[in-house]
């Protein structure tokens, strides 16, 4: 059987109503998720890290998360680790373990979207297929993971994309790379008892473990970091905007590093580009990436503000990363002593 590490952090899968607070708070602990796991699923060991909302996380928080996962995966009596998460900035937290971890091993990150105490809590069925997933061995060399309603995402590509909805999680550009078959691996017998009753017993079939990983990740990619730069900041930019917040990050602030949300396929309006110019000159580092929510910022046009203008002023581009995970591929990137070598 193989050997998983359930990280526990927070967020709805661990919480649960009190009167006390008005609402749901997390209070369920590791304690809680192993009493109501299946036996033969793997050896299980749960640990628990925090037990916040992940709206309450900082950038140590993210980082000593990462360090502690990165620890676990390098034992030998560690097959996988899953991280049981806040949906809010999980896509985020579970892309820094995908390029700041270098392992084969499988690291998954799975969370609910309803509190235990609400009717159709998912967390602990979300819970067995991450934990099915971990312990498949098609699951390794895929980077980070993340497994939401059966579905297995890279975390370089998925992305939380309704505010309720239980398929929030899906990977707008290229779709899951896999499934949990929740029930595959389980199958039933019957046998006569001497007495003439029958009865009924489940095993597992190790054969697949219910896992179908159907393609795994070709762009992976381990940045060296040893520390997050904190210094960095995510604009988004709408119709007329002006480029005061970045004049701001860049003169007053001393921003490191700002990542560009720009119009569809890279575009920026015209009277941006000074500042950006500006700010590349003085050391800052400038990542172009696009609100839309999928696809790469390249495109064809001879207009001012166009990508191939943002391209002369020396911006770095975020080759298909939404804002939120360019900006962690960015603070990553500037903890290494060569920054412009993962851009
Ligand atoms: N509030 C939650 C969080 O900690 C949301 C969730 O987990 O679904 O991110």
């Amino acid at each position: 059987m193989k050997h998983i590490t359930i990280l526990t952090t927070g967020g709805t899968i661990a919480m649960t109503h009190t009167d006390a607070a008005g609402g749901a708070v997390p209070l369920l602990t590791g304690a809680d998720f192993s009493s109501a796991l299946p036996r033969d699923l793997a050896e299980i060991r749960a640990e628990e890290f925090s037990n916040l909302p992940s709206a309450h996380f900082t950038m140590d928080h993210l980082w000593n998360l990462s360090r502690r996962v990165a620890a676990l995966v390098a034992r030998d009596d560690v097959d996988g680790v899953v991280v049981t998460h806040g949906t809010d900035v999980l896509d985020e937290s579970a892309y820094l373990c995908d390029i700041a971890i270098d392992t084969r091993k499988p690291i998954v990150f799975t969370g609910a979207m309803r509190a235990a105490s609400d009717p159709g809590y998912e967390g602990i069925a979300n819970l067995i297929a991450a934990l099915q997933t971990a312990a498949s061995d098609d699951a390794r060399d895929c980077g980070a993971l993340v497994v939401f309603n059966d579905e297995i995402h890279a975390a370089r590509d998925v992305t939380k994309t309704h505010t309720t909805a239980l398929e929030t999680f899906l990977s707008p550009e290229f779709g899951a790379i896999g499934r949990v078959y929740a029930n595959a691996p389980c199958h039933f017998e019957r046998s006569e008892k001497s007495g003439g009753q029958s009865e009924i017993s489940r095993s597992a079939r190790n054969d697949t473990n219910g896992v179908v990983i159907a393609r795994k990740p070709t762009r992976r990619e381990f940045i060296p970091a040893t520390r997050l730069e904190p210094n960095v900041t995510l604009l988004k930019l709408a119709v007329g905007m002006s480029d005061g917040l970045l004049e701001y990050l860049v003169d007053v602030v001393g921003a490191r590093g700002v990542v560009l949300e720009t119009l569809g396929g890279g575009r920026v309006p015209p009277w941006w580009l000074p500042t950006i110019e500006r700010a590349v000159k003085n050391g800052v580092a400038i990542v172009i990436t696009s609100r839309v929510g999928a696809g790469r910022t390249l495109d064809r046009y001879g207009y001012a503000g166009a990508h191939r203008d943002l391209v002369q002023a020396g911006c770095w581009f975020a080759d298909g990363l939404n804002g939120q995970k360019a900006r962690i591929k960015l603070m990553a990137a500037l903890g290494t002593d060569n920054a412009g070598k993962y851009f």
